[in-house]
């Protein structure tokens, strides 16, 4: 059994907040929420980081993006916009090393982010 903590969640070893199982593709709510909706989407198949990602596992990030795009209408945030945040590597704030995208509503943000 993998030990990342994405992983055990795709297999369900690890208790999270499911928000939707697509497919090749998981949201749940993140443990330490930023935002008032804070999620996370995963592939199911491990990949460490954006910087991994091979020409043929490209299409997955398509399918990040057009889940975050269906949970954001979902979550009610089209008006008043949200974020969507990939960190890479650990001088990023990357911690967990299997590929995930942040999607953060419900309250402004700055920009540049600091
Ligand atoms: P990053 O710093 O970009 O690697 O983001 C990792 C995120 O995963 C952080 O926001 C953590 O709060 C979140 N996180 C870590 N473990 C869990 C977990 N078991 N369930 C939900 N979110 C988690």
């Amino acid at each position: 059994m993998s030990e990342c903590v994405f992983c055990r969640i795709v297999a369900r070893k690890v208790p999270a907040s499911i928000v939707q199982d697509d497919g090749d593709v998981l949201a749940f709510r993140d443990l330490n929420p930023q935002a008032p909706v804070h999620l996370l989407l995963i592939p199911k198949s491990h990949i460490a980081s954006v910087s991994d990602v091979t020409m043929e596992q490209a299409p997955i990030v398509g399918q990040l993006l057009g889940l975050a795009n269906r949970l954001a209408k979902q979550a009610g945030l089209m008006d008043s916009g949200y974020r969507l945040v990939i960190n890479c590597g650990s001088g990023a704030g990357q911690s967990v090393f299997h590929l995930h995208l942040h999607l953060l509503g419900g309250r402004p943000f700055r920009w540049p982010p600091g």
